[in-house]
C-alpha cells in the first residue's frame, strides 16, 4: 500500500487546511454539557455550509464523492487542527451511510439533508438490558397497525438521545423464525410521549447516554429501512461503518493525546526516567500501528465497496491504548490527573467505557479470530 498523496489527493488536503484556518470553530462555552452541544451543532452547521460536513457522501447526497483516502485526510486534517467533533456524528458516520446503502430514494431525499446540516440529529437504538453483545436477542417489539407499526419495549445507553430527533431502532417483528430473521430496522422519531428518555450519568459526572422507556410508539411504514425482516443485515452495515468510521476518526485523536502527554512529560523532565520513556515509546508504537491498520481498513474499503472486518482489530486495539495512556497520563501529570474536573481525570474515567461502547473486546477478539484470522468458530471447536 502506498501512502504518498497524489496530485489531486495534496490538493484536496491544502484546500481543507486553507478552509480551516480561515474558519476557525465557535469558541469554547463555560463548562455546562448543553453549552458543548450547542457548539458541536454551530460547528457542524460551520462545515455544512462550507461543503465540509460528509466529504466522503456521494455528491448527489450534498458530500463530495471523497475517496476513501481523502476521507482520511480530512479526519486527519480535523484532528490536526483540534476542531470539536460535529454534533451529529452518529447521523454522519453510521446513519446516512446505512440510509445509502439500504434505503429508497424517498427516505434518501427525506433524511439525509438534515443529517448533514445538523437540524435533526441521530442517535442508535440498538442495545437493550438483556441484549448488547447478542443484539440478535433484543426483545423490543413492533407490531404492524394501519399504515403503521406500534413499538414496545426498552433500550439502554442510547448516546444523545436526549438531543436527538430519529433513533436508528432495531425491534422485533417476526416471533415465529430464528432470532437474526425476525428483526426490522425503522427510524423512530423520539419526540413522541410514547417515548420516555432517561439520562444515565456515568462515571464522568457527564450524562453522555440514555434509557429509553417505549410504550406503544408509532412508527409509519415508511420509516422502515431495509424491508420488513431483514433488519439484521441492515444493522450489520451500521455497525461496519460504526468500527471503521469512527476508528478511523478515535485513532488520530489518540495521536494527540499523546503528543500532549509527550509534552508535559518532556515539561516535567521525564523523558529521563527509563520506565516513563519505556512506556511512552510503547505508545508510540501502538498508535502507528493502529495508524497503519486503520489506512489498511480504508483501502480494503476502497477495493471491496463496505468496511470489512478489520475495523474490529483497529476498535479493539484503540481501545486498549486509549486505556493505557490516560493511565500513564496519570502518573505522569500526578494528583491533578486524579482531580475532577480536569482534562486528564476525564480522560481517565471516560476510558473505561471504551472496551465496551462500540462492541466490547471480548467480542471483538471473536471476530478478529474467527473472520481476520479464519480460526476455528468457538462452537464448532467445542
Ligand atoms: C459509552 C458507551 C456508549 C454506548 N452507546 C450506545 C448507543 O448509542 N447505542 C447502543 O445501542 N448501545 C450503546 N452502548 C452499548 C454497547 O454497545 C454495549 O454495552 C455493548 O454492546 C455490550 O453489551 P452489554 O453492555 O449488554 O454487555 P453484555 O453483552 O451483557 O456482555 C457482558 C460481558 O460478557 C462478555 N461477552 C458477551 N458475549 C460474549 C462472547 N460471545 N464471548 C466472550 N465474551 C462475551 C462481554 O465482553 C462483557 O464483558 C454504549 C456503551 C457505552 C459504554
Amino acid at each position: 500500500m502506498d501512502l504518498t498523496f497524489s496530485e489531486s489527493e495534496t490538493a484536496f488536503r491544502d484546500e481543507l487546511r486553507r478552509w480551516l484556518a480561515a474558519n476557525p470553530p465557535p469558541p469554547e462555552p463555560s463548562d455546562v454539557e448543553d453549552g458543548q452541544f450547542a457548539r458541536r451543532r454551530d460547528w457542524q452547521r460551520q462545515l455544512n455550509d462550507g461543503g465540509w460536513a460528509a466529504p466522503h457522501w456521494p455528491q448527489e447526497y450534498g458530500g463530495r464523492g471523497a475517496s476513501p483516502t481523502e476521507s482520511a485526510i480530512y479526519f486527519e486534517e480535523l484532528g490536526r487542527a483540534r476542531v470539536p467533533q460535529p454534533a451529529n456524528t452518529l447521523g454522519l458516520l453510521l446513519g446516512g451511510p446505512t440510509l445509502m446503502a439500504w434505503g429508497t430514494d424517498e427516505q434518501k431525499e427525506r433524511f439525509l439533508p438534515p443529517i448533514l446540516s445538523a437540524e435533526e440529529i441521530w442517535c442508535q437504538g440498538f442495545s437493550e438490558p438483556d441484549a448488547g453483545s447478542d443484539l440478535a436477542a433484543l426483545k423490543t417489539r413492533a407490531v404492524f397497525d394501519g399504515d403503521d407499526w406500534v413499538v414496545t419495549g426498552q433500550k439502554v445507553w442510547t448516546s444523545g438521545a436526549q438531543h436527538s430527533k430519529w433513533c436508528m431502532l432495531v425491534a422485533r417483528t417476526d416471533f415465529e423464525v430464528a432470532k437474526h430473521k425476525g428483526l426490522t430496522y425503522f427510524l423512530m422519531d423520539v419526540e413522541q410521549e410514547a417515548v420516555e428518555i432517561r439520562p444515565l450519568r456515568q462515571i464522568t459526572g457527564e450524562a453522555e447516554f440514555n434509557e429509553l422507556f417505549i410504550e406503544e410508539a408509532r412508527i409509519p411504514d415508511a420509516n422502515v429501512i431495509g424491508g420488513a425482516g431483514n433488519g439484521w443485515k441492515v444493522a450489520l452495515t451500521t455497525l461496519m461503518n460504526e468500527r471503521a468510521g469512527l476508528g478511523f476518526a478515535l485513532q488520530v485523536r489518540l495521536r494527540q493525546q499523546l503528543d500532549d502527554l509527550l509534552a508535559i512529560a518532556s515539561e516535567r523532565g521525564l523523558l529521563d526516567d527509563p520506565l516513563v520513556a519505556d512506556a511512552l515509546a510503547d505508545l508510540h508504537v501502538r498508535c502507528e500501528s493502529i495508524r497503519l491498520l486503520a489506512w489498511k481498513g480504508l483501502s480494503d474499503a476502497e477495493r471491496y465497496g463496505q468496511p470489512g472486518p478489520e475495523g474490529s482489530l483497529v476498535k479493539w486495539l484503540w481501545s486498549d491504548t486509549n486505556q493505557r495512556l490516560s493511565q500513564l497520563a496519570a502518573e505522569v501529570v500526578g494528583p491533578e490527573a486524579l482531580t475532577a474536573g480536569t482534562h486528564w481525570s476525564y480522560e481517565l474515567l471516560r476510558a473505561r467505557g471504551n472496551s465496551i461502547e462500540g462492541g466490547t473486546t471480548e467480542v471483538l477478539k471473536n471476530i478478529v479470530a474467527e473472520r481476520v484470522l479464519g480460526l476455528p468458530r468457538l462452537k464448532a471447536a467445542a
